[in-house]
């Protein structure tokens, strides 16, 4: 170990010119298409998820260069939020410290940041260095960051798909399709049957054994995501997700035990660190944690968010995230299958979710991916050089 490098130099960027993150979609995009959201109740915001500024932190990207020259980078999302709490603050904890520091690293930077911290973008900036470091790591030892955590323990990944179009999902080979739930309940009755009328028709489309999901994006409550729940298991709804704001775990507690048999719970997304995780198990929340690991403390924190999961017999499903995920969802047996989100302003062709700012990001081949297609050392995706970065706070 003594020969390990040291960690030199942390940097911290936006993108120069937008394209600030995925959900940063222009006009006719399915992704920002009348989305039911908790803003949905105000009729000015309802149209787009961008006009109540759903864009507005931006991408942040993480470089962290070791002794030896070795780089490791991360994107996530923070902008120049997260830029700032990265040179202001954390670079501190990182830079003189060991490549292999990483438990300690998360720890100081976890704790120091508590008195203003403990979710949201303070632990998605922590996430990014998190996740520059596992890049770095297995960088330096010249690894996947999977064969750091285990190994694969399966040949491939099988995804299911999430966008507009289930039916092509489908024709493309993917095990399922999650739709966007577009009412909320502010749109009362009419809405209600709209929502309903998308899944039937959807049904229709897809055959009886074909999965389908709604992800409703905190955007109910529980007596309309009770009712959603009733109605939709007549058309075999697989899950309902993030039905409700992620502080109300009682109400997803109710919620579970409301739905149909067989009808599964999914939240997580906007959860973060093992302690919001561990709430979410032990009230009974729900079936499927979804963590973002580019949100929820890195994976640093999702290994001890999985196994927590794993002894309550939870699945864990990360949600998006590209290469970040896919690392570690085929290292572990509670983590069965993989989400990808369909990029394609029409979810009818499948394209790398980072692009353009990744280079050789893998995408799904007939809904599978080879674990030899993740073979390059480190997360094995490069920085586009022709995204232009900028550093807002250099030191
Ligand atoms: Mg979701």
């Amino acid at each position: 170990m003594s020969n390990m490098p040291t960690i030199k130099h942390v940097r911290a960027f936006t993108l120069r010119g937008g394209g600030a993150d995925y959900h940063d979609q222009g006009g006719g995009h399915w992704i920002d298409d009348h989305i039911a959201t908790p803003m949905s109740k105000y009729p000015a915001y309802r149209q787009s998820r961008q006009s109540f500024g759903i864009n507005v932190l931006g991408t942040l990207v993480v470089e962290i260069e070791a002794s030896d020259g070795t780089v490791g980078f991360s994107v996530t999302t923070g902008g120049e939020l997260g830029c700032w709490i990265v040179e202001k603050h954390l670079a501190r904890f990182i830079e003189g410290a060991k490549v292999t520091d990483i438990e300690k690293i998360w720890d100081q930077m976890y704790n120091a940041t508590l008195y203003y911290g403990r979710k949201g973008i303070v632990i998605n900036t922590i996430s990014g260095v998190d996740l520059a470091l596992w890049d770095l790591l297995a960088k330096v030892r010249k690894e996947p960051v999977h064969a750091l955590l285990g190994g694969p323990v399966r040949d491939e990944l099988t995804f299911y798909a999430t966008g507009a179009r289930p039916d092509l999902a489908k024709q493309m080979g993917f095990i399922g399709g999650k739709m966007p739930l577009h009412h909320g309940p502010a749109e009362r009755e009419d809405g209600f049957k709209k929502n309903i009328d998308m899944l039937a028709d959807m049904r229709s489309r897809v055959g009886d054994d074909f999965w389908l999901m709604l992800d409703c994006w905190m955007s109910l409550d529980v007596e309309y995501a009770t009712r959603l729940a009733q109605a939709a298991s007549e058309y075999k709804l697989k899950w309902i997700e993030e039905a409700l704001p992620p502080d109300d775990y009682w109400g997803y507690a109710e919620l579970r035990r409301n739905v149909p048999r067989g009808m599964l719970v999914s939240t997580g997304e906007h959860e973060a660190t093992r302690w919001g995780f561990r709430l979410l198990l032990e009230m009974g929340c729900c079936d499927i944690l979804q963590p973002d690991v580019g949100w929820c403390g890195g994976i640093t924190e999702l290994i001890k968010i999985s196994n927590l999961a794993d002894a309550h017999g939870k699945l864990v499903v990360p949600h998006g995230s590209s290469v970040y995920s896919y690392h570690f969802v085929i290292t572990r047996h509670n983590s069965p299958f993989a989400e990808f989100l369909m990029m394609a302003p029409k979810a009818d062709e499948v394209v790398p979710m980072f692009h353009p700012q990744l280079l050789d990001e893998p995408v799904p081949v007939n809904g599978r991916m080879k674990a030899s297609a993740l073979d390059a050392p480190g997360f094995g995706v490069r920085l586009n050089p022709e995204c232009a970065l900028h550093r807002p706070f250099p030191r």
